[in-house]
């Protein structure tokens, strides 16, 4: 067999799933190109502090230039030692809580995020947000809101939970609310409140309400790690800090979606312990979101020269602590397919074919443990 130009990938949205395929691919060889609908890199309101599990740092390890692999093993933070339950009054109910395995990470996703841009370049152009597309004879056509197109081989929608690349490829999936209402703050770490979560994580049950907190402390701070790894990345000088969240019930009137956070958790939480208020009332950051879901599991669809990676395809709830290692699997068995296909091994198409049904089954079992583990969450008197 002999090597065959397979011509260039699109990537629509430099999310997570969508930069680190966009790694994979450089390495493999593969020309590739990104379309972000933001203007910049833009730190968007999906969370402060994510946690890979061991697969997302498998899939890292595999796409990423060694040198950002490393920054992003310095600057995670551990996800080990014991996991707490409180009740309000933070009297200890429990102290070996289930937790992600002891290997996970915690990143800052901010940071994650720019480690992924990184050594990208051009490869990666903003403010192009995908209307629509055409396949041809061998190729696809990609239209952007700002009257430009790009063609290419393949088109890879990793644009996110509201996928126009899902719109038209599988329109019969819509969007709904799910059962799950957040309102989530981070504030800067004290040793007062690093006492509230001395592990892996710390729940606080309340009369109807669960507060979870977690830590985000760097391995090495990302601007100092970065000075050393990867000089020519800017990362941002970034203090630890505790992140928090609160179910909020669906049923109260909230706070707007995006906005702050502070008042209505407050409000909700009155009368829980000092520490915890005092946590809340000194986030640097807080915002309030709903979740949503897809309202079926994804069905297969006529495998052609488009297909879908990460949220997508499965949009999975927070609650799972799964949708960006599952994103990244995602990457790394796209890319080792288009891999095959450029060194002649594979016909494209086929190879499509076989990477739909692995990420139909992993994504929807993705999103079907995210579905059980917000179970754990929800307390008793409201569920
Ligand atoms: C509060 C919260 C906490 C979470 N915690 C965890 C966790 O701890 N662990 C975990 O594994 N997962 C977690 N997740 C899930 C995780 O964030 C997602 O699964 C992951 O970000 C999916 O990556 P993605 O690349 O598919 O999509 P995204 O990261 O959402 O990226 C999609 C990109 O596409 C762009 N885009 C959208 N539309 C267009 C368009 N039309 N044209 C061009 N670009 C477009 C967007 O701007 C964005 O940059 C959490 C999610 C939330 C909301």
């Amino acid at each position: 067999m002999t090597e065959r130009d397979l011509g260039r990938v699109l990537v629509i949205g430099a999310g997570l799933g969508g930069l680190t395929l966009a790694h994979a691919l450089v390495r493999t060889g593969i020309d590739v190109r990104v379309y972000e609908a933001d203007d910049a890199t833009g730190d968007r309101a999906q969370g402060y502090r994510i946690g890979l599990l061991p697969a997302a740092m498998d899939a890292l390890r595999a796409s990423l230039p060694q040198r950002l692999f490393a920054l992003v093993e310095a600057t995670g933070g551990s996800l080990t030692g014991p996991g707490l339950l409180f009740d309000e009054r933070l009297n200890v109910l429990h102290r070996d809580l289930e937790g992600p395995p002891g290997d996970a990470r915690a990143m800052d996703r901010q940071v994650l995020r720019r480690i992924l841009l990184g050594g990208l370049g051009d490869r990666v152009a903003y403010g192009r947000r995908l209307t629509g597309f055409t396949e041809g004879t061998g190729t696809v056509t990609a239209r952007f809101a700002d009257g430009t197109d790009a063609t290419g081989a393949v088109l890879v929608g990793a644009d996110g939970g509201g996928s126009v690349v899902r719109r038209h490829l599988v329109p019969e999936v819509g969007l709904v609310a799910a059962d799950l209402c957040g309102a989530m703050g981070r504030t800067p770490v004290t040793d007062r409140f690093l006492r509230l979560v001395p592990g892996r994580g710390t729940m606080v049950k309340g009369p109807g309400l669960t507060l979870m907190l977690g830590r985000m402390e760097f391995g090495t701070e990302p601007s100092a790690a970065a000075a050393t790894l990867a000089p020519e990345l800017d990362l941002p000088y970034r203090d630890g800090y505790v992140r928090w969240v609160l179910l909020v019930p669906p049923e109260r009137p909230a706070t707007p979606e995006g906005g702050d956070a502070r008042e209505l958790v407050l409000d909700l939480i009155d009368g829980w312990h000092p520490d915890l208020l005092d946590l809340v009332s000194s986030a640097d950051m807080s915002l309030v979101g709903r979740s949503r879901i897809h309202d079926r599991p994804m069905p297969p669809w006529t495998a052609g020269r488009v297909t879908l990676l990460g949220d997508a395809a499965h949009l999975t709830l927070a609650s799972g602590g799964n949708g960006a290692t599952t994103a990244m699997q995602d990457a790394v068995r796209l890319s080792a397919l288009l891999a095959r296909v450029r060194r002649g091994e594979r016909d494209l198409i086929p190879a499509l074919e076989e990477y739909q049904a692995d990420l139909l089954e992993r994504g929807n079992a993705a999103v079907e443990f995210g579905k059980q583990a917000l179970k754990r969450f929800v307390p008793a008197d409201r569920s």
